[in-house]
């Protein structure tokens, strides 16, 4: 397969894979909300109250050493569903842009999948806190409990603290 080809390819399959993420994050969203309904779990304001179960990795994997990884995933799952109804990735590298700075490649518009300038640890737990934040003022989806998986355990004092302040606000 020629890199045209490869490339034709993926820019076909990551429309697929969008939308058809996009279906299903609506589709448990709203199964989590009718349960929160069944439940009676509904405070004062109309938010649905759900139990969140939050966790992320990197691209890299590290032994208590090494948290320079280039991209990273979080995701927060709906407990009674046990789906997932918010997921995003936060990028440090464009292969695009890399091509650009170092002269590989003249300048040209391109879908650019860099979106993190912070460091790596941050990552999850930006992820997360948006997400939060998103279910709660677009979806009134409210987080009443949040509880970390194992592997953000590392990160757990910061995103503790900032998930505080995201249920305070
Ligand atoms: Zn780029």
């Amino acid at each position: 397969m020629s890199k045209y080809v490869f490339a034709s390819c993926e820019k076909t399959t990551e429309k697929v894979l969008d939308s058809t993420i996009e279906t299903n994050l609506v589709k448990s969203i709203q199964e989590e909300k009718k349960l929160a309904d069944e439940r009676n779990d509904i405070d004062k304001d109309g938010f649905f109250c759900v139990t969140a179960v939050v966790d992320g990795g990197w691209c890299k994997r590290s032994y208590g050493h090494g948290y320079n990884a280039s991209s990273g995933v979080a995701f927060i799952i709906g407990l009674a569903t046990q789906k997932i109804i918010f997921i995003d990735i936060r990028n440090k590298v464009c292969l695009t842009c890399h091509a650009i700075e170092t002269g590989r490649i003249s300048s040209k518009t391109h879908v650019c999948h860099k979106n993190w300038d912070a460091s790596s640890t941050s990552m999850e737990s930006n992820i997360i806190v948006e997400g939060m934040k998103y279910l709660e003022s677009i979806l009134t989806i409210f987080a009443a409990h949040a509880s970390l998986a194992m592997g953000i355990r590392i990160l757990s004092n910061e995103l503790k603290t900032k998930l505080a302040m995201v249920t305070v606000s």
